[in-house]
């Protein structure tokens, strides 16, 4: 390996472990009933194909899978990690006001 590709891979590693850190952090931060963040993830349920994809990149295991993602918006840090996984754009952070439970666009419709 060169100098500069142990470079780029250690660069790659330094970047996974500083993302892992935010993660941890912010889980934390939830856990102890401080919210580092007002953005919750929100999935549309009618561009959802349920692929999964979503739900292994999350850290705190807020997606669940049951035909589409719906995500647990007590457990969603809103890192964003989901919205950058999916193939198509059925995710996006939302701001919230108050207490919101779980979160998907065809669920909201459904309750209006
Ligand atoms: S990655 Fe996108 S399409 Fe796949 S389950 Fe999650 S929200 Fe649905
Ligand atoms: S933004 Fe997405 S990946 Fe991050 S905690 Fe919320 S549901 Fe999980």
């Amino acid at each position: 390996m060169s100098r500069n590709q142990e470079l780029r891979a250690l660069k790659a590693q330094a970047q996974a472990i500083k993302d892992q850190l935010r993660s941890v952090s912010a889980r934390i931060r939830h856990l102890q009933g401080r919210r580092h963040s007002a953005m919750v993830a929100f999935v549309d349920s009618y561009k959802c194909a349920g692929c999964g994809l979503c739900q292994q990149v999350c850290p705190t295991f807020a997606i669940s899978i049951d035909r589409v993602a719906t995500v647990n918006a007590q457990r969603c840090v809103g890192c964003g990690r989901c919205v950058a996984a999916c193939p198509r754009g059925a995710i996006s952070l939302q701001q919230v006001l108050g207490h919101v439970g779980s979160t998907s666009i065809a669920d909201n419709e459904r309750e209006s």
